[in-house]
């Protein structure tokens, strides 16, 4: 099989996070089931990567830090994880799209079930898709400006030691737990919807996504085709699942672009089509996919040692906030 072939280790990296997500989320639901049962139940210590789930939580400690707060001490590793997939996505692309986010794991699942079912995934008209794929950007625009630029280093500082803030991760739990009936039907029509269409939620409704495709804009790592070697044949186009029209394109800089490799791994012409740093140098599967697993860990890794990962908040705290 040829090297550019990466989807089995993609998949593989991308159920590996799910995996260790969902573990993530049991040790969390354990620490908070034994807080809000007053000890009785065994006691298991919160998992602070939990807070890789908290991204409006990473903005705004990263919008505190860089108007002078420091970095907080609440939730200091959702501003570790934001800052490294901000990386991520500067060197390359949105990579954390397609390879580690899982949403993105569970819409593809769903997609290809649907393309099995239906031997096709409709798309919508041209400009109900484009006028639909502005709406993540709005809300993107909404969140940076709200947060980031509107908000005083103060109010910041306030709101990052509010007891709201304190328990946003719990929040989320809770959240997940006792689905409203109008969380629900959100959640079931997208997933129903994501049968049909190619990853919706992440398409048009998804501000991370947005704020990372603008920033992979300026990554120097891009799918690059060669017009000499390309026979011009549509596959590339034909499987990206962000409908990039690979085929006419000399290097694909689209932020819609989630670095899956796949149009590179489909291309039967050897050399027509890569992945390429700075336009030249081809940067083999293997090493683009132990570049996103390391800068990924890294990133998170340099957290811990720099002493930005564990919360401040204590046991007792947590029994404070979550008390009766
Ligand atoms: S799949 Fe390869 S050969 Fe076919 S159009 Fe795309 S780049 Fe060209
Ligand atoms: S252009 Fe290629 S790498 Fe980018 S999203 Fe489409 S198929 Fe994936």
């Amino acid at each position: 099989m040829s090297a550019r072939y990466v989807q089995p280790l993609r998949i593989l990296i991308q159920f590996c996070f799910l995996a260790f997500m969902l573990w993530l989320g049991v040790r969390f639901y354990q620490f908070v089931h034994y807080v809000r049962g007053g000890g009785t139940a065994p006691f298991v210590p919160r998992p602070d990567g939990i807070e890789g789930f908290l991204p409006i939580s990473g903005l705004l400690g990263t919008a505190s830090w860089l108007k002078g707060n420091g970095i907080n001490g609440i939730h200091p590793a959702a501003v570790v994880v934001f800052l490294t997939v901000l990386l991520v996505a500067l060197l390359l692309r949105r990579s954390f799209c397609s390879w580690i986010c899982p949403v993105a794991v569970v819409s593809e699942c769903s997609w290809k079930a649907g393309f099995k079912l239906l031997r096709r995934n409709p798309r919508l008209p041209r400009r109900l898709d484009v006028s639909l794929r502005g709406v993540k950007y709005l809300l993107m625009a909404f969140f940076v400006w709200s947060i980031a630029v509107a908000m005083s280093p103060a109010a910041l500082e306030t709101f990052i030691n509010s007891d709201y803030h304190k328990l946003a991760d719990v929040r989320l739990l809770d959240f997940f737990l006792h689905l409203s009936p109008l969380a629900l039907t959100v959640i079931l029509s997208l997933l129903l919807l994501s049968l049909f269409l190619k990853n919706p939620f992440c398409r048009y409704l998804c501000p991370y996504g947005a704020l990372l495709g603008l920033v992979a804009i300026l990554s120097p790592v891009r799918v690059t085709r060669s017009s000499e070697r390309c026979v011009s044949c549509g596959v590339c186009s034909q499987v990206c699942p962000t409908y990039i029209d690979v085929m006419h394109k000399k290097s694909v800089l689209s932020p819609e672009c989630i670095g899956c490799w796949r149009c590179v791994s489909h291309c039967r012409f050897n050399q027509a089509l890569s992945m390429r740093a700075a336009g030249r140098y081809a940067v083999p599967g293997i090493v683009f996919a132990l570049l996103v697993v390391t800068l990924f860990w890294g990133g998170t890794l340099a957290g811990k040692i720099g002493g930005h990962w564990r919360t401040a908040l204590d046991i007792g705290e947590y029994r404070r906030l979550l008390g009766p």
